[in-house]
């Protein structure tokens, strides 16, 4: 069995309302990162996955959250699947 690569593209974010897009608390001395967006100052709101032989993936069958991590649902756990993500989705 081939193995599949499937291809994740980060479509939408949001500003993190828990630092205001800061990336961290906004203490003027040795400020923290924020915990909620781990000081990206951002939240991942849309994702896309791309299946070289399928393409994109219906929306129904993977699920994320606000860090960017992708969980797929009802996949086949005999098929073997590497996960690609943008270098630095962050930009
Ligand atoms: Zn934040």
């Amino acid at each position: 069995m081939s193995k599949r690569t499937l291809t994740i593209h980060y479509t939408g974010f949001r500003e993190c309302p828990n630092c205001e897009g800061r990336g961290d608390d906004g203490a003027a001395w040795r400020p923290f990162s924020c915990k909620r967006c781990e000081g990206r100052g951002k939240l991942v709101t849309d994702v896309e996955v791309e299946d070289p032989v399928r393409g994109k993936l219906p929306r129904s069958s993977y699920d994320f959250n606000a860090r960017g991590e992708v969980f797929l649902v009802d996949f086949d756990e005999d098929e073997e699947v590497e996960v690609v993500r943008p270098g630095d989705p962050w930009g």
